[in-house]
């Protein structure tokens, strides 16, 4: 599977997250488009920086072949030069894949997916029009006021399209509602697409069930046959057996995710996504509450009701000390907490503070002067700028066997994905060791910390790492899993105390 995205980036690595959402990590340490994912999530399968390719990418692959006087004196163009390089660029993605889906973002009329659009009518040519499909997602708004559906925006965007040279092979319609027939049929009339070749694909109670209405629309056997493809019936009873269990009736628990960038749902998407893993794991549902860093540096208010804490990972200085007070709520309070990347070291400073007695120790990201710097860079990455410091994508780590996180894992060798520049300072391992830290795992040669947790606490624990990109939605990461477990345990503790001593029921959304 492969995003192409047309802006003109080289990643997503310096994106804004409250502008476009979460920046996705590759186990290659590729910095990618949250679509990636979803990918993951839904076949399950470990992608790499060839699964997103940007405009930039491309851009910049041409223009350094030019500098190398590889085009031999031509004139440098959009067509052929830049569209050669996009095919090129999603030719080398599909590997030695059967199936290779290319997702093109944007809409069609963008003047930045113009060449992307011309790159995949071409490969029609390139590879042999048998072996192409085009899918074209379109939207059917449905007008309240009259009661119909309209399908004249998707019928605009499919005559765009064919302005472009290419006709849909499949449609997949999204809608608010069930579109009726009748609208399916103009769909097909004018737009000149087969009707079992048309998806609806109305809001689902969950985007893990997309899948199973496709499968019951016959859009895969439609695809297998025009593309000549024999395949088996999918087994699908796993998959239905996950939804089933998205959508029952079960208690729920309250997370505190303690954030900054409030204004995107989808800046924590994969941590989101992890946290409901979990809880369906352990049949429950979670109300996923945001907590705004910046009010908690006021007062601790906002953390009385929560079953959980999570501080996931976060850049700058904003905001980070209602990070610190939280994993120090947590701490004191015997509530769960899971702390992610700038979580594990915001619970390094918080403890860090007590044990030395300095209130103003702290990370030199957040404050260069502090006297104890118990989060640094390591000296020996100070002079590389700021792109190259950073620890991306996949490492080795080794767990200390008197963990929480080892009876989590089961395991003492793990890898997992990084995205961060800082580090604990090995300067102070040994005091706050003495003080009760644990250092729950290390890198293989013991020289980075990559997960710490508190003794005698419920469950405390926070890697420098990310899990939530490793998790997947019918095999929720173990920390993640054993989270959610010290939260179940801890609710069913209190609400036996309680006087009605059930957990609350929530409604399926
Ligand atoms: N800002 C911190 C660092 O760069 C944490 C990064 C993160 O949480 N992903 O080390």
């Amino acid at each position: 599977m492969q995003k192409c995205d047309p802006y003109l980036n080289m990643d997503a690595g310096t994106l804004n997250p409250s502008e476009h959402g979460e920046v996705f990590v590759t186990c290659d340490g590729g910095e990618t488009d949250l679509d990636l994912g979803h990918y993951e999530r839904f076949i399950d399968r470990e992608l790499t920086k060839k699964s997103s390719t940007m405009s930039g990418k491309i851009y910049s692959k041409v223009l350094s072949d030019e500098r190398k006087g590889l085009f031999l004196g031509k004139t440098i163009q959009i067509i052929p030069h830049i569209t050669n390089e996009i095919m090129n660029q999603i030719i080398s993605s599909a590997d030695n894949s059967d199936v290779h889906i290319a997702e093109v973002g944007g809409t069609v009329g963008d003047y930045e997916a113009m060449a992307w659009i011309e790159a995949i009518r071409q490969m029609k040519r390139k590879v042999g029009e048998e072996n192409v499909l085009y899918c074209h997602v379109v939207y059917i708004p449905y007008l309240g006021v009259s009661k119909e559906f309209k399908t004249k925006p998707a019928q605009n965007s499919v005559r765009d399209l064919r302005e472009a040279g290419i006709q849909p092979d499949i449609l997949f319609v999204r809608s608010d509602e069930p579109v009726n027939a009748e609208a399916f049929e103009k769909m097909s009339l004018y737009c000149d697409v087969e009707k079992d070749a048309i998806v609806a694909l109305p809001n689902a109670v969950s985007v893990y069930e997309v899948p199973l209405r496709m499968e019951e629309g016959g859009i895969g056997n439609y695809i297998c046959s025009r593309l000549e493809i024999s395949c088996s019936k999918p087994n699908l009873k796993d998959w239905s057996s996950l939804v089933d269990k998205i959508r029952s009736n079960k208690p729920s628990i309250t997370i505190g995710v303690i954030a900054k960038y409030m204004s995107n749902e989808d800046t924590y998407l994969s941590v989101f996504e992890a946290l409901r893993a979990a809880a369906w794991h352990h049949n429950l549902d979670v109300e996923i509450i945001w907590v705004d860093s910046e009010r908690i540096e006021l007062s601790n208010k906002n953390l009385e009701d929560l079953d959980g804490i999570l501080v996931p990972g976060g850049f700058g200085v904003r905001g980070v000390e209602g990070k610190i007070a939280a994993s120090r709520y947590a701490r004191k309070n015997n509530i769960p907490y899971l702390g992610l990347c700038l979580g594990m070291q915001v619970a390094v400073i918080d403890f860090a503070r007590e044990v030395l007695g300095d209130e103003e120790a702290n990370s030199s990201e957040m404050n260069p002067d502090a006297k104890n710097k118990v989060i640094y860079i390591m000296p020996d990455q100070i002079n590389v700028d700021l792109g190259g410091s950073m620890r991306l994508g996949d490492y080795e780590a080794k767990l200390n066997k008197k963990s929480r996180s080892y009876l989590a894992y089961g395991k003492t060798k793990i890898i997992e994905r990084h995205r961060h520049r800082y580090e604990f300072n090995n300067d102070y391992r040994e005091t706050l060791e003495k003080a009760g830290l644990v250092i729950a795992a290390t890198s293989t040669d013991g020289k980075l910390v990559e997960i710490i947790e508190h003794k005698d606490h419920p469950f405390f624990v926070a890697s420098q790492f990310h899990p939530e990109y490793k998790s997947r939605p019918d095999k929720p990461h173990p920390l993640f899993r054993d989270f959610v477990a010290s939260v179940k345990h801890r609710k069913s503790l209190l609400s036996s105390k309680s006087t009605n001593g059930t957990i609350a029921q929530k409604k399926p959304q």
